[in-house]
């Protein structure tokens, strides 16, 4: 492994209006067409996760800035208003689908947080591919994989894997754990199942030592103001947790944040 930190930004729905009750992970459409005028400007550069990993290895070089833009779920509403602001600025992005559900809904939101959003077709998520962007997996059904039993589990990682492989003819070695549920089993069978890369939920850069199987991401909330996002994508953090951590340092330096984006 080699090379500086890498921001993973992690996307989840991006909406002009967006839904109460998943308001903490939509990002408004206006408010993601700042933040990659930001990014464009202050000079990044957008790789997706095969760029990434050859990078990592140390067989590939990378731009100046490098940062890679992910979206968990597919959304419909990150490829009607994430992708045409991503097409104009020349980025990349990374899609992580869930093989089971794709034309159909969220299902696995119903009891938390309460709302089903609409899920891109595989005719789009074609159309995607197509156009240079990059799809990879985010499992059958969407559900936590730590603690499952080893079959459901490989089922779930090496099935929707397969499926996605089918749909897009063509390889699929990236995942990401739903909920960012996994333990070191569940990266086994990742492994096993044959992905290069897999994304937690994390907080964080990617630094050069981090885990491929269980990679640091940068959230981006639907709260979060523009200069959160330039934080975020420095430090990994808003100001106001560093700050927060800075106050909660002598005691539990390395306290984590609870809760589990979708
Ligand atoms: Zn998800």
């Amino acid at each position: 492994m080699t090379g500086a930190a890498i921001p993973i930004l992690m996307y989840h729905e991006v909406s002009p209006r967006p839904h109460l009750a998943f308001r903490r992970y939509t990002v408004t459409a206006r408010d993601f067409a700042r933040q990659m005028r930001l990014l464009a400007a202050l000079g990044y550069r957008a790789i997706d996760m095969d760029t990434f990993v050859q990078a990592r290895a140390g067989r590939a070089g990378l731009p100046k800035r490098p940062v890679v833009i992910t979206f968990d779920d597919g959304f419909q509403g990150s490829a009607d208003h994430a992708v045409p602001v991503l097409r104009a600025h020349g980025f990349t992005a990374v899609f992580y689908l869930v093989a089971g559900l794709m034309g159909k809904t969220s299902r696995w939101m119903v009891s938390d947080p309460g709302v089903e959003l609409p899920l891109m077709t595989w005719d789009t998520a074609r159309e995607l591919i197509a156009e240079g962007f990059q799809c990879g997996a985010h499992s059958v059904t969407h559900r936590r994989l730590a603690g499952l039993p080893a079959g459901e589990c490989h089922a779930e990682l090496a099935d929707g894997r397969k499926r996605l492989e089918d749909e897009l003819g063509r390889p699929v070695a990236h995942l990401a754990y739903p909920f960012g549920s996994y333990d070191r089993a569940v990266e086994d069978l990742a492994a096993k199942a044959g992905y290069a890369t897999a994304c937690s939920t994390r907080s964080g850069l990617s630094g050069p030592d981090d885990d491929v199987l269980a990679l640091h991401r940068v959230t981006v909330y639907g709260h979060d103001s523009l200069s959160d996002f330039v934080s975020r994508l420095r430090t990994g953090a808003a100001v106001r947790e560093r700050l927060g951590r800075a106050v909660a340092g002598f005691a539990r330096p390395f306290r984590r944040r609870g809760g589990s984006p979708p």
